[in-house]
């Protein structure tokens, strides 16, 4: 018989869970024990069923996601299992990894029958890393004691606690002896006091230049692409990207909009004139649509000095010359950062010239590991800090299982 080779994974989802967390996006039904049996029952006749379709593949990973998985309790989560043991070509060394709070993942006795039933990553809050010597020995977690020859470390930074980081790893590197360079939100949006982004919150802008000067008038940031006004400043992609270049410990900045940074000066003052000629009897509150968003018109005819009902001819050339100025480089003074929670990454973390580039392993404790945004390392949006994580962490993961092989001499 021909040997099944292709590789497939199973993600398995427990919908079950004790409370709904607010950024959970998944299908979870809280409180709903009196459900499970029945889930459990169908879930694993459509596994067997769907096992008909998988006979040329071999299971590699099976992970058991949610909802919180372990909140099933141990004896469905062993039916399950059984399940996929009996109906799929299960690799022997398959990855199998149940999501679980540790409020729900059971006592010792249940992590063993876990075991048992063939899963072997359990999620704990790790608290310490205890060493012997140099040789690290195991990881305390909150729920017990975890031996072990190597550990990878990737904990996340501080920002977006929500999702579950906040900062612990530090302190696990900082106990090993490594440099942490001071932590901080980055891709974060900005806040001002400016009335004009009260006036046009809600205003997304595209295609707009976006240049940042330091309180010593030096340029730090320019770029061009989507930018949001908000209520306490200003958001999206530009005013993210234009956080990372910025330190308020020195003070703020002024952040400067291009509306048009296609045209230079006297291309826009062309244009001006072209779109005045044409509208000369219309209201500025109409006229200016051709080049503005109408809820910027408003702030526009301000800037100007004029009304909204002011009509297109009666516009001063001191007052065109001063739309043009608003428009080549609207300043908005930037107070500080928004909170830490609100940064989609971390800057700062572990410093790299104390790691192994090739493997993360530390040099300072052999057999640590480090991986993600817990390090001293971050980028742009656009799916860069991922790349990052990812590729950390897998220059760690096999870091680590190298490091192991060679501890038991394989
Ligand atoms: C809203 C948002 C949108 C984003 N969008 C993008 C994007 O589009 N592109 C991009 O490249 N990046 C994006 N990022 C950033 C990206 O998600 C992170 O850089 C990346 O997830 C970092 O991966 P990580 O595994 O190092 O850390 P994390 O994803 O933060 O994971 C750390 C994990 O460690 C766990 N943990 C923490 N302390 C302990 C402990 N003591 N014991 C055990 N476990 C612990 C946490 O619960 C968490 O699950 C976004 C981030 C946010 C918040």
């Amino acid at each position: 018989m021909k040997k099944p080779v292709k590789p497939l994974g199973l993600y398995i989802h427990i919908p079950f869970c004790k409370s709904k967390c607010i950024y959970c996006d998944f299908y979870s039904l809280p409180r709903a024990e009196d459900r499970m049996d029945r889930y459990v029952s169908a879930l694993c006749r459509q596994l067997a069923e769907i096992a008909q379709r998988t006979t040329a593949h071999t299971v590699d990973s099976v992970y058991l996601g949610g909802g919180t998985p372990s909140y099933l309790g141990e004896k469905r989560l062993r039916h399950i299992l059984k399940t996929v043991k009996k109906h799929y070509h299960l690799s022997r060394d398959a990855e199998i990894t149940l999501e679980a709070n540790p409020d729900s993942a059971g006592d010792w006795r249940t992590l063993r029958a876990l075991r048992r039933a063939g899963v072997h990553i359990v999620q704990d809050r790790a608290l310490s890393l205890a060493r012997d010597g140099e040789t690290l020995t195991g990881v305390a977690g909150e729920r017990g004691w975890y031996p072990c020859r190597a550990v990878v470390v990737t904990t996340g930074g501080v920002s977006y606690p929500l999702t579950g980081s906040t900062g612990d790893g530090y302190a696990l590197a900082e106990a090993l002896g490594h440099t942490v360079i001071p932590p901080r939100g980055s891709l974060v949006p900005l806040e001002s006091e400016s009335p004009w982004c009260v006036q046009m919150q809600g205003l997304s802008l595209r295609n707009v230049g976006l240049t940042v000067w330091d309180q010593r008038g030096k340029k730090i940031f320019r770029e061009q692409g989507e930018l949001l006004f908000t209520h306490f400043g200003l958001s999206g992609p530009l005013a993210l990207s234009a956080s990372a270049h910025m330190d308020f410990t020195k003070g703020g900045y002024i952040a400067s909009i291009d509306w048009k940074p296609a045209l230079d000066d006297k291309k826009l003052d062309a244009r001006l004139l072209r779109e005045f000629a044409e509208r000369s009897n219309q209201d500025c509150a109409n006229a200016l649509g051709a080049l503005v968003p109408r809820s910027d018109i408003p702030v526009m005819v301000q800037w100007m000095g004029v009304s909204l009902h002011t009509k297109v001819h009666e516009i001063r050339k001191d007052q065109r010359m001063a739309l043009l100025a608003a428009l080549k480089g609207f300043a908005i003074p930037i107070k500080g950062p928004r909170p830490v929670e609100e940064a989609i990454i971390t800057a700062g973390g572990v410093k790299l010239s104390e790691l192994d580039p090739k493997t993360m392993q530390s040099k300072k404790v052999p057999g640590v590991f480090f991986a993600g945004e817990v390090l001293d390392a971050d980028a742009y949006t656009g799916g860069f800090n991922l790349q990052i994580a990812w590729c950390t962490g897998r220059a760690a993961g096999e870091g680590a299982a190298h490091y192991c092989r060679g501890a038991e001499g394989l």
